[in-house]
C-alpha cells in the first residue's frame, strides 16, 4: 500500500494507492445490480457516452490489462463546506494525476466518475464523441462496488451522507501489465507533486 499527502491550492491532500490484480477486482463487480443504481438514482443516467447504459462492463474494458493501480483521494470537508462544494475540485485533481500516469505506465485509467471533457456531452444531441481517444469510464459506471472496493484493497471508507461527511473521497484507477512496486512509487510521488 502506498500512502502519502501533498498539498495543493492551501488544501491537504491524502493519497492512498494500492495494486490489485483485475482477476480480483473483477469479484467486485455487479454489472446489472451498480448500473441499475444508476438507472434508479442518478439524474445523468443515459445523458453520457460515458454513462450507463452506455458503459461497457469493467471485465470487457480491462481484458488487456492484469493489474489495476486503485487510488483514493480525500480531503476534510471545513465546516463552512458540503461534499457537493469538494468533490468536483477533488474530482479535477484526481484527473490530473490519471492522465499524466496513464501514460507514464503506459495503462487504462478509469476515472472519478462521468467524463466531463466537453461542457456537453454530445451523446445527448444524438452526435459522435468529440474526443473519442478521450472516452475514459468509471469504475461504478462499469459495475463495480466502490464501496467495497475502497474498504478491502485499500483500508478506506467511502461516506457518502452529506450530514456525516467530515471528509470527501473520489476513486479512479490505472490498469497496466508488468510494473515493479517501488517504480509506481516514485512515478506517483513525482506526479504529486507537479500537479
Ligand atoms: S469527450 Fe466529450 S463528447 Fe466524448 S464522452 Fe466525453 S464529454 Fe462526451
Amino acid at each position: 500500500m502506498i500512502s502519502l499527502n501533498f498539498n495543493k491550492d492551501n488544501n491537504k491532500i491524502n493519497l492512498k494507492a494500492n495494486v490489485c490484480s483485475n482477476d480480483i477486482l473483477k469479484n467486485y463487480m455487479d454489472f446489472d445490480y451498480f448500473t441499475g443504481l444508476c438507472k434508479d438514482g442518478c439524474p445523468h443516467y443515459n445523458l453520457s457516452y460515458t454513462c450507463p447504459p452506455n458503459s461497457p462492463k469493467f471485465t470487457d474494458y480491462t481484458k488487456d490489462y492484469d493489474y489495476s493501480l486503485v487510488i483514493a483521494m480525500y480531503m476534510e470537508i471545513d465546516k463552512d463546506q458540503t461534499i457537493n462544494d469538494i468533490h468536483p475540485y477533488l474530482r479535477r485533481v484526481l484527473s490530473n494525476l490519471l492522465i499524466p500516469l496513464e501514460k507514464e505506465i503506459n495503462g487504462l485509467l478509469t476515472d472519478g466518475g462521468r467524463c466531463r471533457y466537453c461542457e456537453s456531452c454530445t451523446y445527448i444531441d444524438n452526435l459522435p464523441c468529440r474526443y473519442p481517444d478521450k472516452i475514459r469510464f468509471s469504475m461504478e459506471a462499469m459495475g463495480i462496488d466502490l464501496d467495497k472496493v475502497c474498504k478491502d484493497i485499500l483500508n478506506h471508507s467511502i461516506v457518502w451522507d452529506n450530514n456525516k461527511n467530515s471528509y470527501c473521497t473520489v476513486l479512479g484507477s490505472v490498469n497496466f501489465n508488468d510494473l515493479p512496486d517501488d517504480k509506481i512509487e516514485k512515478i506517483l510521488l513525482s506526479l504529486v507533486n507537479s500537479i
